[in-house]
C-alpha cells in the first residue's frame, strides 16, 4: 500500500510528513504558516510540503488536518481570526489545483485528527469510542464512535468548549457567550481568573507555576479550572459513552496539579457502572499529522476498524 502524506495545518506553522499504513513515520517537514496571507498563500505552502515529503514516491493520498472547522467535504466553514479569507475556503480543491497527480485528499478539523491518531498509534489505541478533549488556547473536542468520525451536522461533533459550566458563571467566553466551559478551563481563561483574583498579569504557565510553588489564589484558579473541565467530561460521558477519554493539549502538561482536581471531579460525577479512563495524549505533535493520513489507508471514511 502506498504511503500517504499527513498535514497538520496550525495558526502558526505546519508539518508534514510521509506516514505508512503501519503508522511508521518517514520524512517529515515543516514551515511556517502564511496565515495572514490568505487561502492562496497557505495552499502554496502545502503544496511545498506535498513535494518535500513525497520526493519521488507514488503517493496514495494526501491528509489535512487543520485548524478551524471544516466539513466532510473539506471546506472552512469556521476559523480563528489568525487566518485571512480562510472561511469558504474548498481545500480539496485548492490543494488538488497545486499537486502535480489527482491524488485522494481528506480534510480533518485538527482536533478530530488528533483523535485519530491517538486511536490509532497512541494514548487511544484499541479503543473504538473516544472523546478526544484538547485543552490549550481554547477547549476543543472530538469523537470516535464504533470506529467511526463523527463530524456532525456542522462539523462540530464533540466540540466540548461551549457546554455550559459549573464555576464558568459570569465569564466571557472567546464565542461571546457567558458561562461556558472554555471561558473557565483554557489557558487564556487560566491567566485571566488569576489577573481577575489577584490584579496579577500572568499567563497560564505563570499561573500553574506559582500554584506548583504555593501560592494559594494560583492554587484555587487551576483547581476550578480543572473541576469544571472534569465535570463536563462527565456529562458528555454519560451521554455518549465512550470507552476512553484522552486529553491533550498544552494544559494537560500542566502536571497533577491539575490532572488530580480534574480526575476527582470527573469520578465523582461520574453515574455508578462508569468506569471510562480519562487518560493524557501520548503522542504530541505527530498525532495529528498521523490521523489526517490514517483515513486514506480505508476505503470507508474516518473508519478505523
Ligand atoms: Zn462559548
Amino acid at each position: 500500500m502506498r504511503p500517504v502524506v499527513g498535514i497538520d495545518l496550525g495558526g502558526t506553522k505546519t508539518a508534514a510528513a510521509l506516514v505508512a499504513a503501519d503508522g511508521t513515520l518517514g520524512v517529515r517537514a515543516e514551515a511556517p504558516t502564511p496565515a495572514a496571507e490568505g487561502p492562496d498563500a497557505v495552499l502554496a505552502v502545502v503544496a511545498g510540503l506535498v513535494a518535500r515529503v513525497a520526493g519521488e514516491t507514488p503517493i496514495g493520498g494526501v491528509g489535512i488536518g487543520t485548524a478551524g472547522i471544516v466539513d466532510a467535504a473539506g471546506r472552512v466553514i469556521s476559523a480563528t481570526e489568525t487566518f485571512t479569507g480562510w472561511v469558504g475556503t474548498d481545500l480539496v480543491a485548492g490543494l488538488s489545483a497545486r499537486l502535480p497527480r489527482s491524488v485522494p485528499i481528506r480534510v480533518y478539523n485538527d482536533v478530530d485528527a488528533h483523535l485519530l491518531g491517538e486511536a490509532w498509534c497512541g494514548a487511544a489505541r484499541g479503543h473504538s469510542s473516544v472523546l478526544m478533549v484538547a485543552v490549550g488556547t481554547g477547549v476543543g473536542g472530538a469523537l470516535l464512535i464504533d470506529g467511526r468520525l463523527v463530524r456532525g451536522a456542522h462539523g462540530a461533533a464533540g466540540e466540548i468548549g461551549h457546554v455550559p459550566a459549573v464555576g464558568a458563571d459570569g465569564l466571557r467566553c472567546p464565542c461571546g457567550r457567558y458561562g461556558h466551559l472554555e471561558a473557565l478551563a483554557a489557558g487564556p481563561s487560566i491567566a485571566r481568573s488569576y489577573l481577575l483574583a489577584t490584579g496579577n498579569s500572568v499567563d497560564a504557565r505563570g499561573v500553574l507555576t506559582l500554584a506548583r510553588r504555593g501560592d494559594p489564589d494560583a492554587a484555587a484558579v487551576v483547581r476550578a479550572a480543572a473541576v469544571g473541565l472534569g465535570r463536563a467530561i462527565a456529562g458528555l460521558v454519560t451521554t455518549i459513552d465512550p470507552s476512553c477519554v484522552v486529553i491533550g493539549g498544552g494544559v494537560a502538561e500542566a502536571g497533577e496539579l491539575w490532572w488530580r482536581p480534574l480526575r476527582e471531579a470527573f469520578r465523582a460525577e461520574l453515574v455508578a457502572g462508569f468506569a471510562t479512563p480519562l487518560v493524557k495524549a501520548e503522542l504530541g505533535v505527530a498525532a495529528a499529522v498521523l490521523g489526517a493520513a490514517r483515513g486514506l489507508f480505508d476505503d470507508d471514511e474516518g473508519a478505523l476498524t
